[in-house]
Formats: structure tokens, C-alpha cells, sequence
């Protein structure tokens, strides 16, 4: 199932975990934002999983 991420900015540390885990390079840090690019993105969901505060939904908190 494709899957797109929605950020949570309130959550998110600026880690950039999830720029780095994107197979696609469809994440970026931008202005202190993490903006997707939704050409890019295969909806794989790694992003997600390796946030650590589940800042880009699609965790067991259901965004
Ligand atoms: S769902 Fe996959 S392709 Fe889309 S932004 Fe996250 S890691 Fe990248
Ligand atoms: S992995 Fe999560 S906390 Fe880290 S920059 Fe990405 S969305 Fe923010």
C-alpha cells in the first residue's frame, strides 16, 4: 500500500534520520521543515519507521 508520509512538525527534532533513510532522496530539509517531494516518493514507509518520534505518521500512533 503507498503510503505518504505527513510530517508533524511539532514532533520532529530535525534529526534528519528520515532524509538520510529515503531510498528516493524525495525528503529534505528546508527552512527547518522537512519537505517532501511527492514526485519523489514510492510511499515505501522507511521514513517513517525510523523516525524516532514518529514524526511522519504511518506508526503505531496513527499519525
Ligand atoms: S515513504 Fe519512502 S519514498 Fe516516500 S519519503 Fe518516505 S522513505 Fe522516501
Ligand atoms: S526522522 Fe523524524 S524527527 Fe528526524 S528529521 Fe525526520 S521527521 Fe524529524
Amino acid at each position: 500500500m503507498i503510503m505518504k508520509p505527513e510530517w508533524n512538525e511539532v514532533r520532529c527534532l530535525r534529526c534528519v534520520a528520515c532524509v538520510g533513510s529515503c531510498p528516493t532522496g524525495a525528503l529534505s530539509l528546508s527552512g527547518w521543515r522537512i519537505k517532501l517531494n511527492e514526485d519523489k516518493c514510492i510511499g515505501c514507509g522507511l521514513c517513517a519507521r525510523i523516525c524516532p518520534v514518529d514524526a511522519l505518521g504511518g506508526g503505531e500512533n496513527g499519525g
